[in-house]
């Protein structure tokens, strides 16, 4: 079986997307790029959404061209990017700018998947039910120390580390640490791959689950997401409360099978 895929994506509040969609003919990705604070040193000249293109490139290479396990390509894919950087960054900086992932394929007859960071993987079964797929190891960790030296050691405990949370860009290791699974394609009617600046519809907004595959396959499509979560952020009552931009990057990739089968 192969991939008929739909995706949207929508630039948020700031100067440039730092999200990104790709398909192939048997898989899907979303990339979040994650933003350092504005004027912190993160060892690189590059900026977040060069990163994501990068990342974005090599995955797409690998999937389409070469064998390997979800977390093998994310694990070559982030060699290649360190590669293309230079010799003018500093790979080893503990603020190494990265990106979030959410990534499927089919192989056989499995629907395969693999997260790291708060992108997600929605995946309804025939019934109905939706489950989602995503690591949200970053909001686990301790309340961040609030001094300049408390924070540098926080980073460097915690960044990256075994522990801590994972970001897909200078540290090929991020791979192995990545949350990944599947289950029989036979099982799976759509499945749903979006960043967190979507799935805020679930964490802030009141919205189940089971709407936002239900919203993707609307007349719009995926576009439908991205209307209903730019609604409810400019109707929010006190949109203060949350922490982020007013408007993040916003990606949706729906692959549905029912239409396939
Ligand atoms: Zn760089």
């Amino acid at each position: 079986m192969t991939f008929e895929a739909q995706s949207h994506t929508a630039i948020g509040s700031g100067k440039e997307n730092q999200d990104l969609a790709l398909t192939g003919a048997d898989w899907a990705l979303v990339l979040d790029g994650a933003n350092p604070p504005a004027g912190v040193d993160v060892g690189c000249e590059h900026g977040v959404a060069w990163i994501v293109d990068r990342l974005g490139a090599h995955l797409q290479d690998g999937l389409d061209n070469h064998e390997g396990a979800l977390a093998d390509h994310l694990r070559e894919a982030i060699r290649a990017t360190v590669a293309d950087h230079g010799p003018r960054c500093d790979m080893t900086h503990p603020r190494s700018p990265g990106a979030t992932v959410a990534l499927a394929r089919i192989k056989d007859d499995r629907l395969e998947w693999l997260v790291v960071g708060d992108a997600a993987v929605l995946l309804e079964d025939a019934t109905g039910q939706v489950a989602m797929e995503t690591d949200n190891r970053v909001y686990e960790l301790p309340e961040p120390p609030d001094t300049d030296e408390g924070i540098q050691a926080f980073i460097l405990q915690y960044r990256n580390k075994p522990g801590g949370a994972w970001f897909a860009g200078a540290v090929p290791e991020a791979a192995d640490h990545a949350f990944t699974g599947h289950r029989p394609v036979a099982q799976v009617r759509r499945i749903l791959l979006c960043t967190n600046g979507i799935t805020r519809l679930v964490d802030r907004y009141g919205y189940g689950l089971a709407d936002l595959p239900a919203l993707a396959t609307a007349n719009r499509g995926p576009q439908t997401l991205i209307d209903a979560v730019r609604g409810a952020e400019l109707t929010d009552p006190d949109p203060e409360r949350w922490s982020g931009k007013r408007h993040d990057d916003a990606t949706a990739v729906l692959v549905d099978f029912e239409v396939e089968r």
